[in-house]
Parts: structure tokens; C-alpha cells; sequence
């Protein structure tokens, strides 16, 4: 199909050159092609990362680069251990990425398919691609992606802000440090006990919202109820994730009585998912690590919104650079939960920003608008 796209491509610039005496721009086909490059970069995080089930202090990583006619579109995967992909296997991945068929970036649609069909899931690796040639596209465009998408600036919301599971002392000591944001963000998901301890820690600082994530944590539907219920009392507003994936009939039960919406985080993947999950859940946790990037994203939006649900945009522990990739989605979401970057030390990008209110700052740069800071690492870029 290619070369035939190819050969038909040169046919009519050959017509064009015969017709104007041979004084013709050569065929975009000529043009150099996509240069994909990637080097690993570990994450390190500012604080131990703990959540229901295990926690850590690094974030594997890799950091991609696209670049066409001089310019460089900026992408990333983030790896936490629990999604099954790893620095290695990204690199993997992106060693059978072969990019020279495509002549045009602008054939997003058709570089995208063809990179989701090299191998099933590897949806991080997807989306270092997918953000890379996002960033490309908007630059060569020379407009930013959130204006391309034709939503406004002015209406992004707050990101939450996450505090870790912790002892009630730590707890206490971590909400009283944390940035003025509207939505503080917890980790429950263990006994009533423990989860009543953290959140009745945190009201002792703050009446602020609280977004509950129990990342699966509940064994037990009117147990997770019962938390459910008096979560509301405590000024909760939402629940990501009560029970396991693989529990969809009692989540549904839970959703049918909850005071609270109910968000999809571990139930759902890619677009596909989202058909099965309305009458389960209120609403999706959309993140573009685990849905191969912005295009798909773009897509789930549109999907929920079709069924009535809610939208959030999520992320893993990520750079400002897949940060801001996912911000430009953020004016069309209820929520948005996207202090990934804040809570790493080496960030090798500036980008997305947060007013001392939390409110999502979208760089008026073109593309994802993250660039990197001058001392960040690249030089020695391989693949
Ligand atoms: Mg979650």
C-alpha cells in the first residue's frame, strides 16, 4: 500500500514537472522521513510512593523523541511495575517501530494504527509514540493541541493533589504541607479502621474536598458501601475503584446506591472497555499510559460523554512531559488528577503548570508545549 502511495506520489510530481518545465518543490514524498530515538530515565520520586498492594521509590521510564525536518516532537513512557511493561520492554517495543513507510506526519490516524498492531498491549510504549508525534504535529501546525482540539484554556480544572498512605502522624504532617489545591487525593483501601484513621487525620488539618482512590482495595460490597456512605459525611466526592476489576456485578450494586460517583480506574483500559462499564460505574479515570496515548483518549472523551458518564484524566508517575500531553485533554474533564510531575526530583521538562490553587496552567506552546530544561539528559539519545 505504501509504495504504491509512494510510487503514485512521484507519478504526479513527474506530471508537475513536465507540465511547469521541470521547476517544481520536490514531492513531500522526498521529504526526510520520521526519526524515532529513545533513552531510558528513571523517575525518582520525592517521597516513598505507597498505595493498596505495594509502594516504591522509583518509576521506570523512557523518554522518546520524533523528529521530522528538523523538528522534535517529545514523548514518554511511564512503567509502574503493576501494568506489566518495563524499560526494557518499551525499548523492545520501539525497536520493531519502523516508521520509514510514513512520509508525512500528518498521516496520524495511519502511523497510530500501525503502531497499536505491531503487538497487543504495550500501551505506554503506544503512547510515547503517540505523545511524540502529537507534539510534532501541533509544532509543525504551530498551534498548541488543547486549541486544535478547540477547547479553552480558561476552563481546566484543579488537579487533585495525592497524599500517600502513611501512618496518621504522617498523614497530618503531609496535609499540613501540601499546596493549596481544592481536591486532596488519598489511598484507602485497607480495613475501615486504617481508612477512617487516614481521612479522619487528614479532616484534623483541613476541611477540604477529598477524592477517595481504594485501588481495588475492598473485599466486600456493603462493606465498601458503608465506607462509601460515611465517606460522604466526611465531604468526599468521589470513589475511584472500590472493588476488584473482576467484580463488576457487586461494583454495579455499589454504583446503584452510592451518594458518591463511582470511577473507573484498574476496570478500565482503552476505549472498548467503556461500553461494558456504563450501568457499572458513574464515571471513567482516563489515563493515556494505560490507553496508548492522546488520540485514544481524545476518543474515550467523546465515548463517555455519549453515555452519560464522567470524565476524569488521570496519570502515573510521569515527567511534565506526558504531564502536559494529558493537560490539553483536562478542559473537557469533571476532574483532573494530574500532580504525577509533582511529586518527582528530577524532572527533565518544563511544561503543564498549576496556579497556587492547583488550576492547570496549558503552556501556549505549540504541540504539548513541554520542552526540556536545559541540563536534562538527550544528548546521548539512542535506537
Ligand atoms: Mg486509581
Amino acid at each position: 500500500m505504501v509504495s504504491r502511495r509512494n510510487f503514485l506520489r512521484a507519478a504526479v510530481s513527474l506530471a508537475a514537472a513536465g507540465a511547469c518545465g521541470g521547476l517544481v518543490r520536490p514531492a513531500r514524498a522526498s521529504a526526510l522521513p520520521l526519526r524515532l530515538s529513545w533513552y531510558p530515565y528513571e523517575l525518582k520520586l520525592r517521597h516513598l510512593f505507597g498505595v493498596a498492594g505495594n509502594s516504591r521509590t522509583t518509576t521506570q521510564g523512557v523518554q522518546v523523541r520524533l523528529e521530522y525536518e528538523g523538528i522534535t516532537g517529545y514523548g514518554e513512557a511511564s512503567m509502574p511495575p503493576y501494568l506489566g511493561e518495563s524499560a526494557a520492554s518499551v525499548q523492545e517495543f520501539l525497536s520493531r517501530v519502523d516508521l520509514s513507510p510514513f512520509r508525512d506526519p500528518f498521516e496520524m490516524e495511519a502511523i497510530l494504527d500501525y503502531v497499536d498492531r505491531i503487538a497487543e498491549n504495550n500501551a505506554a510504549a503506544k503512547a510515547s509514540i503517540d505523545i511524540a508525534l502529537h507534539d510534532l504535529v501541533g509544532k509543525l501546525i504551530g498551534q498548541p493541541w488543547y486549541r486544535i482540539w478547540g477547547y479553552s484554556a480558561e476552563k481546566t480544572p484543579a488537579t487533585f493533589y495525592t497524599i500517600g498512605i502513611d501512618t496518621p502522624e504522617k498523614v497530618t504532617e503531609k496535609t499540613k504541607e501540601a499546596p493549596a489545591f481544592p481536591i486532596l487525593k488519598v489511598k484507602l483501601g485497607r480495613s475501615p479502621k486504617e481508612d477512617k484513621e487516614m481521612v479522619t487525620a487528614i479532616r484534623s488539618v483541613t476541611g477540604r474536598a477529598i477524592a477517595v482512590d481504594a485501588n481495588q482495595g475492598w473485599p466486600e460490597k456493603t462493606l465498601a458501601l458503608d465506607m462509601i456512605e460515611w465517606l460522604a459525611e466526611e465531604g468526599c466526592v468521589l470513589v475511584e475503584q472500590p472493588m476488584s476489576k473482576h467484580r463488576p456485578d457487586d461494583i454495579a450494586w455499589i454504583t446503584a446506591r452510592s451518594p458518591l460517583p463511582i470511577m473507573a480506574d484498574e476496570s478500565l483500559q482503552r476505549l472498548w472497555d467503556i461500553p461494558v462499564l456504563s450501568g457499572v460505574f458513574s464515571g471513567i479515570n482516563i489515563k493515556l499510559m494505560k490507553c496508548t496515548g492522546m488520540r485514544e483518549a481524545k476518543k474515550m472523551i467523546t465515548a463517555a460523554r455519549t453515555l452519560g458518564m464522567k470524565v476524569m484524566i488521570g496519570c502515573m508517575t510521569e515527567t511534565s512531559c506526558a504531564i502536559s500531553a494529558a493537560a490539553h485533554l483536562s478542559p473537557a474533564a469533571d476532574w483532573a488528577d494530574l500532580d504525577g510531575n509533582l511529586l518527582i526530583a528530577n524532572d527533565p521538562f518544563d511544561g503543564a503548570g498549576v496556579s497556587e490553587t492547583g488550576k492547570l496552567l496549558l503552556p501556549d506552546r505549540p504541540g504539548i508545549g513541554a520542552v526540556p530544561k536545559p541540563d536534562a539528559p538527550g544528548e546521548h539519545a539512542v535506537g
